[in-house]
């Protein structure tokens, strides 16, 4: 009843005519022609990662370059300054469908952000982040902060002065974490992860004192890459991808990208020593597929056929990488297939100790290694150390020091080179400054969706160890996968769980599966 309600205002016509009718539809085709080279964008993004040759990725790169720049053209162009003029008056605003009314008002916020940074400055920006991507990487693998930092220091001026174009809200860093969590405030993070570090900090401590530590011994060894493809497709399979609309391809970094309807791509990386890191970056990047092939068909070619931020995007790969994929139920279905994928390999090895031996929790100093439960701990301290740079004034000069003492402080491990310290992701060379709480507030999102979805379906663990996936996968579908972008954040939580976003859910949920693993 409810959802058929909804669907009736999803549909419902904008009611306007005249001009105002003639504006909405001159809108829809100019936002339709930017989508449509952002998909073919996409198509390129695609093809150099995944096997392009080498010698040609330099002259596509101009062509990136020049058809990036018409779109930005358009974005910019007096024609959608006047369109989205004409179509925010208050009593035509009023009118328009439910549809038209939030891609009107997605593309206004992207054509103000635009507007306000002069062409000139954007450009410098983009030759200064292409140039730094590249430094960023000699210095990484050399361990030398000190011939990244000068890039990085006027990346972080470029993005003050950003941040000052659009207008402060709160403080700077609350401007930079709406570009991927709208609505989320400095206020809201610091409460969330306050809280999630009062209960994660104390479950740390006590799993690294219990004398229960799982054997991980039989994670090593040799895997044939063609075997852990074939289970990496047929676990894909069993979550509902639909191959006839999607592919799965390598790459030395694993990425999804949604390049249309009926188009929807993933990476993966075999490890011949390593038996699960392609299994769940498959399932990681299986779970953000099944957002990007599963939007309401009224959404497809529009600038809603996206996932709602960052962060919600996040939640559907972590809710199936670690909820589905890192649980005992799971593992009961699939050990013993994936045994039979790689004869001899786990002789005596129950699915018990498998699922113990995934799970397994060690503080660490990469991120992109860590565990389900201390990942949240190295996102928290990058959150912290962004929120110093642009509200408290802390040097990129201080940078590595900072971040050595709060590895220490945090996860009492510190790093013996900034190679596996300060410059290990790539996201401030690319000045993504307020992009990594999405990842933690992924997490909260997906427990939060996670316990709505177990009230709806109260045998879920029986369905998932019966190999019955698919339920699961409809009910996302229904309340987080269709809705795409027309929800906000904040409406979308609320509508499936009927409260804000909270770290409760999260917090519950890990400790209730360390405490059983660990035995506390
Ligand atoms: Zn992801």
């Amino acid at each position: 009843m409810r959802s058929g309600r909804r669907r009736e205002r999803v549909l419902k016509v904008s009611r306007i005519s005249g001009n105002a009718a003639q504006a909405l539809e001159k809108f829809r085709e100019l936002a339709r022609r930017i989508r449509q080279y952002e998909e073919i964008l996409g198509v390129v993004y695609w093809d150099m990662r995944t096997g392009a040759p080498r010698k040609g990725i330099g002259h596509r790169s101009e062509a990136v370059g020049a058809l990036s720049d018409e779109v930005f053209r358009l974005m910019v162009s007096d024609e959608m300054g006047e369109l989205l003029a004409a179509l925010t008056e208050e009593e035509t605003l009023r009118e328009l469908g439910r549809i038209d009314r939030r891609l009107v008002e997605e593309m206004k916020k992207e054509y103000d952000r635009k507007k306000k940074i002069p062409p000139e400055l954007n450009r410098e920006y983009v030759v200064l982040t292409t140039k730094a991507e590249a430094v960023w990487e000699e210095a990484k693998a050399r361990s030398d902060f000190a011939s990244f930092a000068p890039y990085l220091e006027q990346i972080v001026d470029y993005t003050r002065r950003f941040v000052e174009l659009w207008g402060v809200k709160g403080t700077p860093y609350d401007t930079l974490l709406d570009l991927y969590e709208p609505d989320l405030t400095v206020a809201d993070c610091d409460r969330l992860f306050g809280e999630l570090k009062a209960r994660l900090v104390p479950l740390l401590e006590a799993i690294m004192d219990s004398p229960h530590q799982p054997d991980t011994s039989f994670l090593k060894g040799t895997f044939d890459a063609g075997a852990q493809k074939r289970f990496s497709l047929f676990i894909l399979r069993e979550m509902g991808f639909d191959f006839e609309g999607g592919r799965l391809d390598e790459s030395v970094h694993p990425f999804a990208i949604g390049l249309g309807p009926g188009d929807v791509r993933i990476t993966t990386r075999y490890l011949p020593d390593d038996v699960v890191s392609a299994l769940f970056g498959t399932i990681h990047e299986g779970g953000h597929a099944l957002y990007e092939q599963n939007f309401a068909p009224e959404l497809a070619g529009t600038h809603l056929a996206d996932g709602a931020s960052m962060a919600v995007h996040e939640s559907q790969s972590r809710l199936w990488e670690n909820m589905v994929g890192r649980s005992l139920a799971f593992w009961r279905r699939y050990f013993p297939v994936l045994k039979n994928h790689f004869p001899g390999a786990f002789e005596g090895v129950t699915p018990e100790a498998f699922y113990r031996a995934i799970n397994v929790v060690r503080p660490s100093l990469i991120r992109i290694e860590a565990d389900e439960l201390t990942y949240n701990l190295h996102i928290m301290i990058r959150y912290e150390l962004e929120k110093k740079l642009f509200n408290e004034g802390l040097s990129v000069r201080d940078l590595p020091e900072a971040w050595n003492a709060a590895y220490r402080e945090t996860l009492g491990v510190e790093p013996r080179s900034d190679g596996e310290g300060v410059l290990q992701d790539v996201h401030w060379s690319g000045g993504a400054f307020g992009y990594f709480p999405s990842y933690s507030l992924g997490n909260m999102y997906a427990a939060q969706i996670m316990r709505a979805a177990r009230r709806h379906l109260p045998d879920l663990d029986g369905l998932i160890e019966a190999g019955k996936l698919l339920p699961l996968k409809e009910w996302l579908t229904e309340h987080v996968h269709r809705h795409g972008k027309l929800l906000r954040p904040a409406e979308l939580i609320r509508a499936i769980s009927g409260e804000p976003l909270g770290s409760a859910c999260l917090c519950d949920y890990l400790e209730t599966k360390y405490r059983e693993i660990y035995r506390l």
